[in-house]
């Protein structure tokens, strides 16, 4: 498909599943104007030259790979486990999850030895097939479809190597982890062959510049807060900014007030300890977009 005579670049991402409501919002997001009915299986942005492909996420990496699409949003997992030549590009900072290898509770299985001689039930074979030959262990691998965490109960195998993401699943069907493989996260991933395509690399490095400035500013927040000058040296150091924080006086002359950013993920300690160096009036508000 074509805007004013322009090419475009292609993307997948998965259709209905975990994934898709946050790569939907992620796309709007970063400004672009698309069609995103459920059942749909192909999209054209109208604002950028994209196309998106709505397809089941383990066709992406092959999708990808192959260069029937330029781009894909996927889970590491499902890399690692297809094995495909793809370029991650942007870690996406959602579906956060784990590989791990998950045992009846109360079994002695409590340790990667116990696995030996086991039957591991799972759809993740490549990726389990290579963590039992790098510990040397020797376990049969019973690869399944789907549903794998009832397989022990129907005695269809000993254990399972399946995603764990909150726990609560493997708990309801009695199962207790026992090792992980790896942790994953969704990624915006890329078809080297396109990186090396004039047209399709500009567009794609327009486009990750996106996605990566919805990423970063949704890790931070946008700090305001008034301080007795006396403390700003203190509180400047709690609160480093993107270079530094900004620092207004105030009609009151033994104040002043400091603009910076913070990340998500230690707000709460900072914003703590601001209260504790004497900071008021902490005003706090989300970051649309953040280009460093
Ligand atoms: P499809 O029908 O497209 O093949 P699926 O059933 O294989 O979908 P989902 O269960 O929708 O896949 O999971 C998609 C991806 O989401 C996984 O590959 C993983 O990266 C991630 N994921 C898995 N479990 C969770 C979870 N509980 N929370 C967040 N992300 C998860
Ligand atoms: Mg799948």
């Amino acid at each position: 498909m074509k805007i004013n005579g322009q090419k475009n670049v292609k993307i997948a991402i998965q259709q209905k599943g975990r994934l898709s409501e946050k790569c939907i919002e992620l796309l709007e997001q970063a400004g672009l104007d698309f069609d995103s009915y459920k059942r749909k299986l192909y999209a054209g942005c109208r604002n950028f030259p994209l196309d998106i492909l709505y397809i089941r996420d383990d066709d992406i990496p092959e999708y990808v790979a192959d260069g029937i699409v330029d781009l894909g949003i996927v889970g590491e997992d499902v890399i690692l486990e297809q094995q495909v030549k793809v370029k991650k590009i942007v870690p996406l900072n959602f579906g956060f999850c784990a590989l791990s290898i998950a045992c009846p509770k109360g079994s002695a299985i409590n340790n990667p030895k116990d696995l030996n001689g086991l039957k591991i039930a799972t759809t993740y074979r490549n990726c389990l097939k290579k963590y039992l030959k790098r510990n040397n262990l020797k376990a049969d691998i019973i690869e399944l479809s789907g549903s794998v965490e009832v397989a022990p109960s129907l005695s269809v195998a000993d254990c399972v190597c399946d995603i764990i993401s909150t726990g609560e699943t493997m708990k309801e069907n009695n199962l207790a982890p026992v090792v992980k493989l790896f942790d994953s996260q969704a990624f915006l991933i890329a078809d080297p062959k396109s990186l090396e395509i004039k047209w399709k690399s500009e567009i794609i490095e327009r486009f990750a510049m996106r996605i990566e400035s919805l990423v970063q500013a949704r890790k931070t927040k946008y700090v305001m807060l008034n301080a007795p000058r006396q403390a700003v040296d203190k509180i400047i150091a709690m609160i480093p900014g993107v270079d530094s924080p900004t620092i207004v006086p105030l009609a009151k002359s033994d104040m002043v007030a400091v603009h910076s950013v913070v990340e998500e993920e230690i707000f709460w300690e900072v914003i703590e300890n601001l209260k504790k160096a004497g900071a008021t009036g902490i005003l706090v508000s989300p970051i649309e977009k953040m280009i460093i």
